[in-house]
């Protein structure tokens, strides 16, 4: 326990960019030799395109990085947030940090771009992806990075997170997005044990359905509790969903770097008459 908060207090730069590299190859590897879909196109295009949004992503998150240290050393000096108050063993902090980081970091960050309209307008770049795989994970406009950015501060005032604690989340974040977002299965029996604790690839690929109300749910990065908890899981036979987004179906909308850079800024286009009827 000792020793993963130690690597964790001081982990290197190289060490987090691997991570994120090191992920992406990993999971390009086994949904290559193992997909989910089959279904054909570029992957080299798709890939570049994906690439492009995750290296403004990481260096967003990079160049913003003193911030999250900077709070951290903050509310340990001021005695603010859950861990601070609350005497805890090294294992419990963990846990329950890592829980609250995933709920206040992730689930409430995504659950409320969903639901702000201006908000929306960012994220829905990572939404018209119309061929779901790995490389989707961190398909984020820049402006969504900070959003995502600013909740993970909360995060850390809320948990009064140690920096080992906001690294040790941010790498657990990096792989389980990557993962769950992969064109690849887990054998049934593992994903019916795994998603009680983990949000699966079987999980978050409803999520990118691209109707309403399949797209507002399975908003879990980490952990799969906050779903079940707060009514937004839902099991849907995966071969019936259609990736995208009804707004933007076309495929210039879709994936043009320009236009998809563009969105936020130009014309809010509602999605109530594209309401789904039928059940998946
Ligand atoms: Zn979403």
């Amino acid at each position: 326990m000792e020793s993963i908060v130690a690597y964790f207090s001081d982990m290197p730069t190289p060490h987090r960019s691997f991570l994120i590299v090191g992920g992406l190859a990993f999971f390009l590897l086994l949904e290559n030799f193992a997909p989910f879909s089959r279904k054909g196109y570029s992957k080299v295009k798709h890939t570049a395109l994906n690439v492009f949004f995750t290296l403004t992503t990481i260096l967003v998150n990079l160049s913003m990085a003193f911030v999250l240290v900077w709070s951290s050393s903050l509310v340990s000096d001021q005695g603010v947030g859950l861990l601070q108050w609350i005497d805890m063993p090294l294992w419990a902090q963990l846990i329950v940090g890592l829980l609250l980081m995933d709920l206040i970091g992730a689930y409430t960050a995504h659950y409320t771009e969903h639901k702000v309209k201006w908000m929306w307008q960012f994220h829905l770049i990572h939404h018209t992806d119309q061929h779901v795989d790995t490389t989707t994970a961190n398909r984020h406009h820049p402006g969504e990075s900070v959003i995502r950015f600013v909740f993970t501060c909360i995060a850390v005032i809320v948990v009064g997170a140690p920096v080992w604690l906001i690294f040790l989340y941010q790498s657990m974040s990096v792989v389980l997005s990557q993962f769950n977002h992969s064109n690849y299965n887990l054998p049934l029996a593992v994903d019916n044990v795994v998603k009680w604790i983990f949000c699966t690839p079987a999980m978050h690929r409803v999520h990118h359905h691209y109707r309403q109300p399949y797209s507002d749910t399975n908003y879990g990065n980490i952990f799969s509790l906050w779903d079940r908890l707060f009514g937004t899981y839902v099991a849907v036979d995966n071969d019936k969903l259609i990736y995208g987004l009804d707004t933007y179906m076309d495929e210039q909308d879709a994936s043009h770097m320009g236009k998809l850079l563009a969105h936020p800024f130009v014309g809010y286009r509602s999605r109530i008459e594209y309401a789904e009827e039928e059940k998946l």
